[in-house]
């Protein structure tokens, strides 16, 4: 009877978990969405004890005051454009809980069992859950590295690095097949979770610039695939449906990133991109080709027009400008205006990090348009505003097989009547490379940050 009701509650638990992830795609149900997710996960902490029975509850109790005091201390205080970082620590710490869950639980049934130790299930999980544990945390702890500016962000590649990869992904494998074969000797395990954590640093190391995002993803996917191994160390079905879906969506977002970025994902774990930047330098393309306007110049422009599209970028997470721009749209829309927003797959920092903020600001849904919706209409666009983006409206894509973002899919705002750039400067995006729309003809730079410029625009548009 107890069995049957915990198995119901884990059934209610995986049940959420899934309605969770279909209420997240989509920012209007996205809230609901945590909220789902977030009632399953409790589901599933009851159902553990329910399943545990006699445990050491007040010790239980301080671990969940302290893990959620820090918990909520980090996901308050992070920054939207610090996400990707939190969400690779978050990820590195699935791995370390998945293998020293199945470290302990080795050393739990050695004890108990040894020297007879049979279970082929629980051996392969337990090994399983070391190797792709142990990749995960120090994988993820390098991708924190690296997007929090505590190492250099960019490629990391010496003579033969992908031999010494494939050396120690042999090795890893062996230990695990070792440690199958002999789960008595548990110092396998251990030997398994050194050799993969130096694997989980050098698959990281060599992945650099704009191909970080697709990592963590990849990371998060991992983390899943370690819960779910550990679900079959312990047996329990919530910790296996749970890793799944991780796993599963971890995977399937791997990918849509790889395809809006037009990477395949081996380019992306070998090809070392942000090695080294084979563009001209800054000077070379933009000297005195800049052309600069004002609030009151944009003003007049957006005056005469009928149909303006603003594009987003991590420039505008930055200024934290989603609420000026809001201003900015009600002001056209006022004036009969049609105004979109055009939203790139991974403009910003993370993905859907532009729906969010602009979600936030009360921007219809229906105004944001995705790339392959808004793209072929350009032509039709009297006035684009690029508030803070810049690789993700970069032409070198198109033009520069050698450039760092070659391939990469972009919006197509240079076939504008007339390109608005909101920036503080001619640095480059996230990829370092220089943006040969800045000095298109019809394009003219507004240096200023992201809120402020879109502030002293709607104040010029009020006199205009
Ligand atoms: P970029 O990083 O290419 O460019 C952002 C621009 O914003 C910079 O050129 C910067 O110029 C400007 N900026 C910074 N602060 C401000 C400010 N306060 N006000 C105004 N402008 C500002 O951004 P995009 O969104 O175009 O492209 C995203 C990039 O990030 C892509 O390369 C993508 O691959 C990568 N990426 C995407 C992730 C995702 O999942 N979405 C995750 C991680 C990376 P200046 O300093 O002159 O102001």
């Amino acid at each position: 009877m107890e069995k049957a009701f915990v198995n119901l509650i884990y059934l209610v638990a995986s049940i959420l978990f899934i309605v969770g992830l279909k209420l997240l795609s989509h920012p209007k149900t996205a809230l609901r969405g945590n909220y789902a997710g977030a009632v399953g996960m409790l589901l599933a902490v009851i159902g553990v004890f329910f399943e545990k029975g006699a445990l050491d509850l007040p010790l239980i109790a301080v671990g969940i005051l302290i893990g959620t005091g820090i918990g909520a201390y980090i996901a308050l205080k992070v920054e939207m454009t610090g996400m990707p970082q939190m969400v690779a620590l978050l990820n590195g710490l699935g791995g370390l809980a998945s293998f020293l869950v199945g470290g302990d639980s080795l050393m739990e049934e050695v004890a108990k069992n040894s020297p007879y130790l049979s279970n082929l299930q629980f051996t392969i999980s337990t090994a399983a859950t070391g190797i792709i544990g142990a990749v995960t945390l120090t994988g993820s702890l390098v991708a924190f590295g690296k997007l929090q500016g505590l190492m250099p962000e960019k490629s990391v590649r010496y003579f033969g690095d992908q031999i010494v990869k494939v050396l120690f992904f042999v090795g890893s494998i062996a230990l695990g097949y070792f440690s199958v074969m002999h789960p008595t000797a548990i110092e396998y395990y251990w030997y398994i979770v050194i050799v993969a954590s130096i694997l989980g640093v050098l698959l990281v190391m060599p992945i650099g610039g704009a191909d970080m995002p697709v990592v963590i993803a990849l990371l998060n996917s991992y983390s899943g695939i370690a819960a779910s191994a550990t679900g079959f160390v312990l047996n329990n079905n919530v910790l296996i449906i749970a890793g799944s879906l991780v796993g599963a969506s971890g995977i399937i977002l791997t990918q849509i990133m790889c395809k809006a970025m037009n990477r395949s994902l081996p380019n992306v774990l070998f090809g070392g991109l942000g090695a080294a930047t084979t563009s001209k330098g800054e000077e070379d393309i933009y000297s005195g080709k800049i052309r600069s306007t004002s609030a009151e110049e944009v003003a007049m422009l957006l005056d005469m027009a009928q149909r303006v599209v603003i594009v987003p970028g991590y420039g505008m997470a930055v200024a934290q400008a989603q609420h000026a721009v809001r201003d900015l749209y009600n002001q056209l829309t006022d004036r009969g205006i049609e105004v979109e927003f055009a939203i790139h797959p991974v403009a910003g920092r993370m993905p859907g990090h532009m729906n969010v903020l602009l979600a936030e600001a009360d921007i219809p849904y229906d105004k944001m348009k995705e790339m392959d919706e808004i793209n072929s209409s350009f032509e039709q666009v009297d006035v684009v505003i690029v508030n803070g983006a810049n690789d993700v409206v970069n032409p070198l894509a198109k033009t520069d097989p050698t450039s760092p973002i070659a391939g990469m899919p972009i919006l197509d705002v240079d076939k504008a009547k007339t390109i608005i750039v909101i920036k503080r400067s001619l640095s480059p995006g996230f990829a370092g490379v220089p943006n040969p729309l800045f000095i298109q003809e019809n394009a003219l730079m507004y240096f200023q940050d992201g809120k402020k410029a879109t502030q002293e625009i709607v104040t010029a548009l009020k006199d205009t």
